[in-house]
């Protein structure tokens, strides 16, 4: 039995996805109840706070466990995964012996090997290579998941090095797979499940430059308008892009392609222009709002969401009332926010002037309640409006679906008795509207 813990972004959920069809055909079955299983892995993130020590005091949970099953005769085999597992190395089976197997996120495909080597071996490994080309060759599609919603990974890695952020070193240097690859495995998933909703995944999802067999060089764009003529995709959406890597050939495929939906993330992380030089971010203030400018005045419907770093080291009192500034400017549909905190081997962890915690707690508050009044702002206009709602799955009542607009909002709906399914899209007139959710009714199906 195989029990998967994953922590942070939707590449990591992307990953466990994989590491889960890499291993059920070994004989592998997937288990929700860590204490039913053979094989528990941990796949780790590293951009949220605290994350090794949190990790660390779940290694800590499992020792006493695996040593529980140790005496009914049942040997436990733990993984570490992911950036974590990528940054701390063999520091983790230093600090906790439990772990039999560290993998970083470029080497999961050798996890059904390294899980046979460790029951021949019964000795700890440690594998972190870097060579994304081969991961890719060696992972199976995905075609398990019962999700409407398919990921797939078209870049990966940063050459960027903000200043806080440890993807460069755990992810490695920006890598592209080829058109042809990923259209391979799209084509196979659209062929094996019921798919309606593509989510391109990348770091640097914007500054993706695969290239194709004739040596042809393909940009986001391209690929987003080429994938937008498969009549079984709905809808087409990609994650996380960059300021530095927006350009006029994407805005124009969202105006152009109806499928590519007019929702886009793209953080900022700060209002400041002193702290984004402090963050290595690249771009400045007015650089990032003359693009939120530029694709709102080709298209009223395009929207944004963004990532918030607050308390970076050395932000004042005014930088942060600049990032509130920013954030009144651009009226975000929504956003993500969190408190700075140190990653062992960047820069800014070993920058002088720290913010100290209860300065960073209060402006995250502060930021957090200005964001929250926005989305339910933004919710709220779209009161007696009628959107495009994508059913994604039953409601927590039998007789309801949950679905979701194209900026993301969750829509809940009663079902309609005939001609409509998890899947389609149907047009909902919106009655109800709170921060997190709205509530709709079915108009259209047709
Ligand atoms: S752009 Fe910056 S924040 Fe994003 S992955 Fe690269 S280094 Fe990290």
């Amino acid at each position: 039995m195989l029990y998967i813990k994953t922590y942070g972004c939707q590449m990591n959920v992307y990953d466990s996805g994989k590491i889960q069809d890499l291993l059920l055909p070994h004989g592998f079955i997937i288990t929700d109840t860590p204490s039913e299983s053979d094989v528990i892995v941990i796949n780790t993130c590293h951009i949220r706070e605290k994350a090794s020590e949190k990790l660390y005091a779940e290694l800590g949970r499992l020792a006493n466990f695996k040593r529980r099953k140790q005496q009914e005769g049942k040997d436990i085999i733990i993984v570490v995964a992911g950036c974590v597992a990528q940054a701390e190395g063999a520091e983790v089976v230093k600090r906790a012996p439990v772990v039999d197997i560290v993998v970083g996120p470029q080497s999961y495909h050798e996890l059904p090997t390294l899980i046979e080597r460790i029951r021949r071996e019964k000795k700890w490994l440690v594998e972190l290579s870097f060579e994304e080309s081969k991961k890719f060759d060696a992972l199976p599609i995905d075609i398990s998941s019962q999700s409407i919603s398919a990921f797939i990974s078209i870049q990966e890695g940063c050459d960027k090095f903000c200043h806080f952020c440890c993807v460069p070193y755990t992810r490695g240097a920006e890598y592209s797979r080829s058109p042809e690859k990923i259209m391979k495995e799209l084509s196979y998933i659209l062929d094996s499940r019921n798919v309606s909703e593509v989510t391109l995944l990348g770091q640097n999802v914007n500054a993706y430059h695969g290239v194709d067999e004739y040596g042809n060089l393909w940009t986001l764009g391209r690929l987003l308008e080429v994938l937008s003529q498969d009549e079984r995709i709905k809808r087409l959406r990609y994650t996380t892009s960059h300021p530095r890597d927006m350009n006029d050939e994407l805005l124009f495929m969202i105006h152009k392609h109806p499928k590519i939906m007019p929702f886009i993330h793209l953080p900022v992380q700060s209002g400041s222009d002193k702290i984004l030089k402090n963050m290595n971010r690249k771009h400045t203030t007015k650089e990032y709002l003359e693009i939120i400018e530029k694709f709102r005045a080709i298209s009223d419907k395009i929207q944004f969401s963004s990532d918030f770093i607050v308390g970076y080291p050395g932000e004042t009192e005014a930088d942060f009332s600049d990032t509130l500034q920013l954030v009144k400017t651009v009226e975000y549909a929504s956003a993500y926010s969190f408190k700075y905190s140190p990653r062992p081997g960047t820069p800014a962890s070993i920058m002088s002037e720290q913010i100290s915690e209860e300065v960073k707690q209060e402006r995250l508050a502060k930021l957090q309640e200005l964001l929250e009044v926005q989305k339910l702002h933004f919710n709220q206009e779209m009161l007696e409006q009628e959107m495009k709602v994508l059913l994604m799955k039953d409601g927590k009542k039998k007789s309801q679906w949950i679905g979701k607009t194209e900026y993301m909002q969750s829509v809940i709906v009663d079902k309609v008795p005939h001609g409509v399914e998890i899947g389609d899209i149907v047009t909902v007139k919106i009655t109800e509207a709170f921060t997190n959710s709205m509530k709709g009714e079915i108009r259209d199906f047709a």
